[in-house]
């Protein structure tokens, strides 16, 4: 059995219960065949796989937290810090009833390549909590983040672990656990990012990913001589990644149609309305139906289906396997041309392969949802020098280096003969680098 193939049994032997993070350690290391198989001896004597796949450390913990009615809660914090060979560990913190050690196993595991592909010193984490902060008060929101923080605030650090938002992590999350770290460890540091600007954060880290996604689609659409001008795009999510990537897509001349939330989805043929959206997510935390209220000309969905839309390009930003091998069929049948994620592995395994196979563009998220991670290292430099730059500044940065990420991953496929394979583009080109920095510093 080859080295890969053992690997692959190994995570799943070792890690049972936890698909996801299965199938994250899969589809990398299937598309590194060609660089293990030619290496197969020295990585076997270095176990280097066997490094690769299991996290530096994981930690887990409780987090008590009280809600305004008096009644004490537990939930379970995590913080995977996965690898810390090119930088120290960088990732969100995910709130979701639906986390657990899989699932952010899965996620840090994406990040070590993903933050590779950016070009930056940040090496690969992630954590959260199955608290579900939707229908919290602000009072125990701020509970459940002082108690996670409490704890948490033993790992991490602005040159050891620094984490940022994701799923229901945001500026207000990120605000109240700042504020914890700060007075149990009585340092003002980079420790978080997507903070707010009043206290160290940086212009831009709020539209990054969803700018960024569009910055990648737009370089992917034009070396294939296609203009973004006048596209049809469906977005799926109606959250941080997507709100900006339709904000982006618009900006750019395209017309996005559709948007979703965890209950539905809006399907707008004159073009979603940002603003109104943007109202009703930050502002209002309200549910999508608020948006066909104000929008008589839009539909209102329950369920899912914002896949079975005609488009030209398709970008799911909501989360995981939100994207299955039948919507995939849908998107062929409507003649899209390109499938660029937002979101973490939001499509699925069969689901790729399919894309692929059929000539439709596909950019995996570690390389066209990079610009949120990217830009979050750039707040941290803004922190380390103690200045923050313009709103263009950071911006014009993401763009070069969401336009070199498309550059390199194009390029990483093509030198191993996989041309147009942007998964293993993105896997070699991210790989590549992280090898490179865990042979020069040897068995760690
Ligand atoms: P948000 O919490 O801001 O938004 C998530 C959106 O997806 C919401 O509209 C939510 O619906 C919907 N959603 C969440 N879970 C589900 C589910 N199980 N089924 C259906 N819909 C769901 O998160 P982000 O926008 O920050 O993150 C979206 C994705 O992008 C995630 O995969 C995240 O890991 C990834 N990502 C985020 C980055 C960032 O900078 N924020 C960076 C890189 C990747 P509802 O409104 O009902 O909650």
């Amino acid at each position: 059995m080859s080295y890969i193939d053992e690997i692959i049994e190994q995570v799943i032997e070792k890690n049972p219960d936890e698909p996801e993070f299965h199938q994250a350690v899969r589809e990398v290391l299937d598309s590194i065949r060609v660089i293990v198989d030619a290496n197969e001896a020295q990585f076997r004597r270095d176990a280097l796989l066997e490094r690769l796949v299991n996290p530096e450390r994981q930690i887990k913990f409780r987090v008590p937290w009280i809600d305004d009615q008096g009644n004490a809660h537990v939930n379970t914090g995590y913080r995977v810090q996965f690898n810390s060979a090119i930088g120290p560990y960088k990732g969100g913190l995910r709130l979701h009833p639906s986390v657990n050690i899989g699932i952010i196993k899965f996620l840090g595991f994406e990040q070590i390549f993903k933050n590779a592909l950016t070009g930056l010193p940040i090496g690969g984490g992630k954590g959260g909590s199955d608290f579900d902060p939707k229908g919290k008060s602000d009072r125990e929101i701020m509970s459940f983040c002082q108690s996670f923080m409490s704890e948490l605030c033993k790992y991490i650090g602005a040159d050891t672990d620094v984490p940022a938002g994701d799923i229901g992590t945001g500026a207000r999350e990120i605000g109240y656990m700042f504020g914890q770290y700060k007075r149990l460890r009585g340092l003002f540091e980079g420790v978080l990012t997507g903070k707010g600007l009043s206290y160290g954060g940086s212009l831009a880290r709020t539209e990054a990913t969803g700018y960024g996604l569009l910055y990648i689609t737009d370089a992917l659409l034009r070396d294939h001589n296609v203009d973004i001008k006048g596209k049809t795009a469906v977005v799926s999510g109606a959250g941080n990644v997507a709100i900006y990537a339709i904000e982006k897509a618009q900006q750019l001349g395209a017309k996005v149609v559709t948007c979703s939330d965890s209950t539905g989805w809006i399907y707008d043929p004159d073009g979603i309305d940002v603003a109104l959206l943007k109202d009703i997510k930050e502002v209002r935390r309200a549910r999508l139906t608020a948006y066909k209220d104000a929008r008589p000309n839009a539909e209102y969905h329950e369920g899912r289906g914002v896949w079975q839309v005609k488009c030209d390009v398709a970008l799911p930003c909501a989360t995981q396997n939100e994207l299955t091998l039948d919507d995939a069929k849908q998107l062929k049948a409507n003649g899209c041309i390109a499938v660029c994620e937002g979101a973490n592995m939001p499509t699925t395994e069969e689901a790729t392969k399919f894309l692929q196979e059929n000539g439709i563009l596909f950019i995996p998220g570690k390389a066209s949802n990079c610009g949120g991670v990217a830009t979050s290292a750039l707040e941290m430099s803004q922190n380390s020098e103690r200045l923050s730059w313009s709103f263009e500044e950071v911006d014009s940065k993401l763009k070069g280096i969401m336009e070199n990420v498309y550059a390199n991953i194009s390029a990483a496929a093509k030198k191993y003969g996989m041309e147009g394979n942007y998964v293993a583009g993105a896997n070699i080109a991210g790989f590549e680098k992280v090898l490179n920095a865990m042979n020069a510093q040897g068995i760690v």
